[in-house]
């Protein structure tokens, strides 16, 4: 796949590949190397960080795992900013120190208005729970390396480079299907299915059962740069968030001194491009003079890629020998950070449904209907927040944060995704949404016409989108620039020395 060269590319050309420095050397079975097994107990189909999660799990409860990643790691993803609650669960994983090692530490994001730049930030360590005051931002190519070699290490047998095409859920079990590297077709017999598919959505796809968010709809691009200048002193690790008018982007310092930049817009913005990726992201960093500043000078180290991130969830997340995790299910959008923790927990959840099942599948009922409520509760939770993220009113609300009924610590439990352990937040983030429809009011035209903005972005046609999307994935990274980026004062594109094919 081409981020997977592209990654490795930028890998070598800032000195940050993955090497196994930090993580135990150990062998995982490639393809060729051993015979197939034709049977398994529990088949784990994708190793990110929800399938790889929930393969260590059920190897560490006894159970013969099978787990198939499609590329091999370490490979390029993006989703590089984790969230507080993520670190519990790397304890529980036995991983808090190997992560530690590849991550920089956020203690908050920095908001950014478009409005003079005014900017807030905000600390999770005044979040409701004071015991979880940071998190980290990861490459995720090493982060995810850390996740898949731990499954293997618990006992998951793991196959690379193996892409599965079919499933088979008819019948007293499960049957699936692989290509593997050389091109031969690989079957197993399983009693379970966990699809951990990510955004691909194999079962979803396969069952017809996706369906896209009917109230929300974005589109991202994206690059690495070096030489970015990031806050001072300890918010150094800090996200920055940047609002503008066609959406938002994310500025990510990463530990080997690269910075991950996006832009998550509305797909008609990106519909609007005419020229190549790299140009138009650009172009688009120039329309936030703040970000533009903090860019002046760097460098950008790999081609810029587009992604069609628009917001999806299944019909059903588990069904009588399957059950679905993170992406494989629903995806809505990275504004909170929210992916890796969401995959992750849905892991964890899923693990002990399926360990459940495996001993006994009546026994297993009332756990399966935790996992699914418990899904829908974290998804429910950060997306009202996020389709109202571009509304002038809750721009105002974050940027102007205010403590009364601990609204604002609530708040922050959410950003820092305190929402699965009984944390008393619920109130004080209905104090909050009621504010929010109470500044709505006293600014209906320009909230009014922003959340007609909203509309129309969801309304974008799929068949209109879908092919900006391709196309501009087609384009990406068929070149690796290496001029330095200076902000648009006025100039046209060539004032810009972005060598280009
Ligand atoms: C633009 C953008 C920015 C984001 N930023 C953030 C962020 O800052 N923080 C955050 O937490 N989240 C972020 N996310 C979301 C985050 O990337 C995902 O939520 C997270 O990676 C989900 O993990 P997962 O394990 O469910 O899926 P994935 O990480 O996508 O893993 C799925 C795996 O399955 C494999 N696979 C797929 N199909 C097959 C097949 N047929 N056979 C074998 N293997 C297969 C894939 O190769 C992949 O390795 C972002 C997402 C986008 C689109």
């Amino acid at each position: 796949m081409r981020h997977h060269s592209a990654d490795e590319a930028s890998a070598a050309a800032d000195g940050s590949s993955v090497s196994n420095q930090t993580i135990p050397h150990m062998t995982i079975d490639s393809p060729e190397q051993v015979t197939a097994p034709h049977t398994c107990d529990v088949f784990v189909l994708g190793g990110g960080p929800a399938g790889s999660t929930a393969a260590a799990l059920l190897a560490e409860r006894g159970h013969d795992v099978v787990i198939v990643e499609k590329e091999r790691h370490p490979r390029f993803h993006i989703g590089e900013s984790l969230l507080p609650l993520n670190l519990p669960l790397f304890e529980k994983l036995g991983l808090e120190d190997q992560i530690r090692a590849i991550g920089i530490t956020k203690y908050g994001a920095e908001l950014v208005s478009p409005q003079r730049a005014a900017s807030v930030t905000l600390d999770f360590s005044s979040a409701w729970d004071k015991a979880h005051p940071y998190a980290y931002q990861v490459r995720r190519s090493q982060f995810d390396q850390i996740l898949f070699e731990n499954c293997v290490a618990k006992g998951a047998r793991a196959f690379q480079q193996c892409r599965v095409t079919r499933v088979n859920l008819r019948g007293n079990g499960v049957r699936v299907y692989a290509r593997d590297e050389a091109g031969a077709t690989r079957e197993w017999a399983s009693k379970f299915l966990v699809d951990a598919s990510g955004r691909d959505t194999f079962l979803a796809n396969q069952l017809g059962i996706k369906r896209r968010n009917p109230k929300h709809n974005s589109a991202a691009l994206y690059g690495h740069f070096s030489g970015a200048t990031r806050l001072p002193g300890k918010e150094e690790g800090n996200i920055s968030i940047f609002w503008f008018e066609h959406g938002w982007f994310w500025f990510i310092p990463l530990r080997d001194g690269t910075t991950s930049v996006g832009a998550v817009c509305w797909p008609q913005y990106l519909k609007s491009r005419r020229t190549d990726p790299t140009t138009f992201f650009l172009d688009t960093i120039a329309l936030s003079p703040a970000l533009a500043e903090r860019l002046r000078g760097a460098q950008l180290t790999n081609a810029v890629t587009a992604t069609g991130n628009y917001s999806y969830q299944a019909k059903r997340m588990v069904g009588r020998r399957f059950i679905m995790l993170g992406d494989a299910f629903a995806f809505v959008d990275p504004v909170f950070s929210s992916g890796v923790l969401l995959a992750m927990n849905s892991a964890f959840l899923g693990a002990e449904a399926v360990d459940a099942w495996l001993r006994d599948p009546r026994m297993a009922r009332p756990l399966m209907k935790h996992f699914d409520r418990s899904v829908r509760h974290g998804l429910r939770s950060f997306s009202w927040f996020i389709y109202r993220m571009t509304s002038p009113a809750i721009r105002h609300l974050f940027m102007h944060p205010r403590n009364p009924l601990r609204m604002q610590e609530a708040l922050l439990s959410l950003l820092a995704g305190d929402l699965f352990r009984g944390t008393p937040i619920r109130w004080s983030l209905r104090a909050f949404k009621a504010v929010y429809y109470a500044t709505s009011f006293l600014d209906m035209r320009r909230n009014a016409s922003a959340w007609l903005g909203r509309r129309r972005a969801v309304k974008t046609a799929m068949a209109d989108y879908l092919p900006v999307a391709r196309r501009a994935n087609a384009i990406v990274i068929s070149t690796i620039p290496t001029g330095k980026y200076h902000p648009r004062h006025g100039q046209d594109q060539e004032d810009r020395l972005i060598q280009r094919k």
